[in-house]
């Protein structure tokens, strides 16, 4: 098998299942409970949370466990409805988002919020200029990702941050970086973030965790009531398997972080060589920012058509955000990408697992796809 789809979701990393197994097995205390399994448990509860803390570059108490990245942003997009919730106001996200953001900002438009979706230039940046000509007196949020999952952009967070917060210091702001843990440095509080979502299943943990910084001293409302877990911000008992298989994938991938990167880069030098070579026809749509994702269209061959294709030959890519599920892409049309191209758009993702053997057999499929495909 070619997965290559890892921005989607990563195969559970073998430590981590281990780690998973361990707590199910062996340490499966209440974290919660006042007795000697339940310390236990706790105790493994606050050593994973300073292990994904330390990933994210935050500290343990600024950071709370959730199910996935698309609930830490709903998580920080409801603080902000409710901190809000009297006088309404402006908010700003950009045309680039994940539908977690996308979805959470049309929720805002209904409850009476006004959203501003930032246009990217034709590379898929923001430019600062573009945060400050559409903030007005009454914003009040602005979301923004980190790097992009079908076009693998990094946006400036640092650049767009000074300019948010100089101009509204009192306004919040959330950076979606699930598809930058452990790919690119975070640094929540350089950047001025009041919030940051991460996700576990996209390096290496289990579906069903994700984890959520929010900025030391920000008056939150509870996602959750109950037992007053994750600081009475979400109650529930800790999911602590995924959470353990969470904290060990951070371990292993920052212990491998630099050589990870390296041969990512190798990969995608790779991938574009053996395109000029075997696929002239073939484009890249993007100059990405990160060697892990890579957008290209081999025109004539629709994307579901080519993917099926690929699946036939156990090569698995994907033609945009797993969510999106064959729509165009909002992405590659804010980018001004040809209609032609984006609906015959592949998004190939890696992983540090992934070998040169995987591209000689995306290269083989598309081949074969294409001379099924084009006329
Ligand atoms: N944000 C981005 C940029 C993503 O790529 C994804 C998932 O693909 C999400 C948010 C949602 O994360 P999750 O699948 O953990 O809910």
């Amino acid at each position: 098998m070619h997965y290559l789809d890892n921005a989607a979701t990563t195969p559970v990393l073998p430590e981590a299942a281990e780690a998973a197994k361990d707590i199910m097995l062996h340490n499966f205390g209440n974290p919660s409970s006042a007795h000697r399994l339940g310390i236990e448990a706790a105790k493994e509860l606050a050593r994973c949370r300073n292990v994904v803390a330390g990933a994210m570059s935050a500290t343990s108490d600024e950071v709370i466990f959730t199910s996935c990245g698309t609930e830490s942003i709903n998580t920080a997009v409801r603080a902000v409805a409710h901190l809000n919730r009297h006088r309404k106001g402006h908010v700003i996200t950009t045309l680039l988002e994940h539908a977690a953001v996308k979805q959470s900002f049309e929720w805002l438009r209904a409850e009476g919020f006004a959203v501003t979706y930032l246009q990217p230039d034709g590379q898929g940046h923001i430019a600062p200029q573009t945060l400050l000509q559409a903030l007005q007196e009454d914003t009040v949020f602005f979301s923004c990702q980190l790097i992009n999952n079908e076009i693998g952009t990094i946006q400036d967070i640092e650049a767009l941050g000074k300019a948010f917060k100089q101009t509204c210091p009192k306004a919040l702001f959330h950076v979606d970086a699930v598809q930058g843990l452990l790919k690119s440095q975070l640094a929540p509080r350089r950047w001025n973030c009041d919030f940051m979502s991460v996700s576990g299943h996209k390096i290496g943990a289990p579906k069903g965790v994700g984890a959520l910084f929010h900025k030391k001293g920000l008056r939150m409302p509870a996602l959750l009531h109950g037992g007053g877990q994750e600081q009475g911000l979400r109650s529930g008992t800790e999911a602590l398997p995924n959470i353990a298989a969470f904290a060990k994938a951070c371990e292993v991938q920052l212990a491998h972080m630099q050589e990870s990167n390296a041969h990512i880069a190798a990969l995608a030098a790779y991938l574009k060589e053996q395109m000029e070579i075997a696929l002239p026809y073939a484009y890249t749509n993007v100059i990405s920012d990160v060697p892990h994702i890579q957008n290209i269209s081999v025109p004539g061959c629709k994307s579901e058509v080519m993917m099926r294709v690929l699946e036939s030959e156990n090569v698995f890519v994907s033609s945009g955000s797993a969510c999106s599920k064959g729509k165009q892409s909002g992405v590659l049309k804010a980018i001004g990408l040809p209609k032609e191209r984006s609906d015959s758009a592949l998004r190939i993702s890696f992983a540090p697992y992934n070998t040169t053997q995987d591209i000689d057999a995306l290269i083989c499929a598309i081949q074969k796809g294409a001379a099924m495909l084009r006329r």
